[in-house]
């Protein structure tokens, strides 16, 4: 995903299918959710700009040679250029522990997150954000497994509907759809979803390839 804001570009993810296609996408920065290769491997021959990750994160990815490592913190707002990032951790795997970002320009705020079973801190990861951007692995059926005091895998749209129903978010659209989405009919799927988000009160849609978003503030995302 590209967020874009005045000359600043920033990819966050960059998984192996960038590996070499980095350079069309030109990002000013990127910012890394959890080590794992669809989200972090396209940084194996190195990234020619600063790259923020937890240290959990570079702790995994260690052998690429990415010059400008950013370590940042769970909960610690970091800026690039006018947009303010901050990484909240989730559950969704113990070998590569894994964040969402709450992204914010001036008074406009979204929260992405690829992958996850549950945000620990949901009431403030979400509240007050435009748009939640969130896991498309499945739309119903539950991927999530519990390991001793955590979760792991992928909550369900549904799911993530419910928490975005509670915490007053308005609209959401699920990205990095598993194969249960991207099997199935486009259409059947997006009126699924859009049925279940109407059933929350939120405006709810699958990501295509291609969508482009521009939120107030000037702040573009695709
Ligand atoms: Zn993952
Ligand atoms: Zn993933």
């Amino acid at each position: 995903m590209l967020v874009r804001l005045g000359n600043a570009r920033v990819m966050i993810d960059c998984g192996a299918d960038w590996l070499d296609h980095q350079k069309r996408v030109n990002p000013t920065a990127i910012v890394i959710t959890h080590a794992h290769a669809d989200h972090a491997a396209g940084l194996a021959k190195g990234a020619a700009c600063p790259v923020h990750a937890t240290e959990e994160t570079w702790a995994l990815l260690q052998r690429y040679p990415v010059p400008h490592r950013k370590h940042i913190c769970h909960r610690e707002p970091f800026s690039i250029d006018t947009v303010s990032f901050e990484a909240f951790p989730v559950e969704h795997s113990l070998l590569a522990p894994a964040v969402g970002y709450r992204v914010t320009s001036g008074r406009v705020a979204f929260f992405y997150v690829p992958d996850l079973a549950s945000i620990r801190e949901r009431h403030e990861a979400l509240s007050g954000v435009a748009l939640y951007i969130g896991d498309g692995a499945t739309v119903v059926r539950s991927m999530v497994r519990r390991r001793d005091h955590s979760e792991i895998g992928h909550a369900p749209i549904a799911k993530q509907l419910r928490w975005c129903q509670e915490e007053g978010v308005a609209r959401a659209i699920f990205t990095h759809c598993g194969s249960e989405i991207v099997r199935s009919d486009a259409r059947v799927v997006g009126a699924r979803v859009r049925k279940l988000g109407h059933e929350h009160g939120v405006d709810a849609r699958v990501a295509d390839d291609g969508l482009t978003l521009t939120l107030d503030h000037g702040i573009a995302i695709s």
